[in-house]
């Protein structure tokens, strides 16, 4: 299976593609967690990802297209992935379906995470990493024995340098303006599926389960 997931930043891509990579056992690529690995190996790359991170904003397409090629060449990708946070601009998304068609591997679907802009902006100040375990927490959210665990052991609520209020807002801008147009490019081509992704992490599970 091959498949794309759209949303907004805090829509919950990545809490679903990690269940969907348990559950059946494809990779999970989300280009914002390779852009964070390269951040923190501190290349010259890295050093530029990061401040374009920090004010939100994409790093440029031709990039993207490179780090993506090269990952999905690789063995593990061959029978199926989940790509999360790629496509996020019309330009990508032209990209991906050259790139897929060389591959002679075509996507089966688009799958959209569909959320209330106001929730997406509370889930996105809320969010928070378990420094011990690596769990996603919400302290708006989340049960708080949930949260009680991971302070009780000793471990810290970590919040992403680019979840602050300023960022975020430049980022569900930037969502707004280059990845939406991303929605309609899948639609014409009837790829698209639009999840209700509000509810809990399993309800939301549910559905996008039966839309694939
Ligand atoms: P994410 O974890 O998907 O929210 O991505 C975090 C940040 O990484 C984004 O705000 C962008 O600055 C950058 N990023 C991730 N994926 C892409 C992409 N496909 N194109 C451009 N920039 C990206």
């Amino acid at each position: 299976m091959r498949i794309v997931l759209l949303g907004a930043p805090g829509s919950g891509k990545g809490t679903q593609a990690k269940k969907l990579m348990a559950d059946r056992n494809i990779p999970h690529i989300s280009t914002g967690d390779m852009l964070r690995e390269a951040v923190s190996a501190g290349s010259r790359f890295g050093a530029r990802a990061k401040t374009i991170m920090e004010a939100g904003q994409l790093v440029p397409d031709d990039i993207m297209l490179g780090i993506i090629s090269e990952r999905l060449t690789r063995p593990d990708a061959a029978d199926g992935f989940i790509l999360d946070g790629f496509p996020r601009t019309r330009q990508q998304a032209g990209d991906l379906e050259e790139l897929l068609d060389q591959l002679g591997a075509p996507l089966d679907a688009a799958v959209l995470m569909d959320v209330d802009f106001e929730m997406l902006t509370k889930r996105l100040t809320g969010r928070r990493t378990c420094s011990l375990t690596g769990k996603l927490l919400n302290v708006y959210f989340s049960p708080q024995d949930e949260i009680d665990d991971c302070l009780n052991a000793g471990g810290e609520l970590i919040q992403r340098e680019d979840d602050n209020e300023e960022t975020i807002k430049n980022r569900l801008d930037v969502y707004r303006e280059q990845t939406e147009p991303v929605v309609s490019f899948y639609e014409k081509r009837s790829k698209l599926k639009a999840v209700d992704a509000e509810g809990s992490i399993d309800e939301v599970y549910e559905r996008f389960s039966q839309a694939l």
